[in-house]
């Protein structure tokens, strides 16, 4: 089932998420729905917040770039090792339209229980690093705009709740809202 991804500024896109107590059915339900609602979408990573679900969970598939990779479910990842640093132009499913250089280090070392509830640690390198440092951010409420100048944020912030109110339905009863 595709789930409605939550455009930011919201407030749930700000807090923390909670570990993931049990792999259970429900797990891997969310983890389906997060990968249909992710490739629908065209993205190569999502967060559960983003999805509305505050909880550790993201998934990734970087295969258009990274033949060699695959889709990946991380539960309750944490990265153990950070390495080198690198700029990469990012954009996120939640700021549509939206894409800026974002510093990140360059390789990093990821540890989390796989959709079999299995303890795994995976060296990431090239946009798999990013995408899971993005991802990773998300579950700490935080998104790629707070890494940028509060001035560029404010511009960015502008124009996603134009966006927002452009897109917002229009009241049936004729009230004006502005
Ligand atoms: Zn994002």
């Amino acid at each position: 089932m595709i789930r409605e991804i939550l455009i930011w500024p919201h407030p749930i896109l700000k807090q923390q998420a909670q570990p993931v107590q049990a792999v259970d059915a429900g797990v891997r339900t969310l983890i389906r729905d997060m990968f249909e609602t992710m490739y629908d979408a065209r993205g190569v990573g999502l967060a559960a917040p983003q999805v509305g679900v505050l909880q550790r969970l993201i998934v990734l598939d970087t295969r258009a770039r990274q033949p060699e990779s695959k889709p990946l479910a991380m539960i309750n990842p944490e990265i153990v090792e950070r390495t080198g640093d690198t700029t990469y132009t990012e954009g996120c499913l939640s700021i549509p339209g939206e894409a800026e250089d974002v510093r990140r280090a360059e390789t990093v070392v990821v540890q989390y229980l796989d959709e079999e509830g299995q303890p795994q640690r995976l060296h990431c390198e090239g946009l798999l690093a990013i995408a899971v440092q993005h991802e990773i951010d998300h579950l700490d409420g935080t998104v790629f705009v707070d890494h940028l100048s509060s001035l560029k944020r404010q511009f960015i912030r502008k124009r996603m709740l134009r966006r927002k109110e452009e897109t917002a339905p229009t009241p049936a009863s004729g009230v004006e809202l502005r």
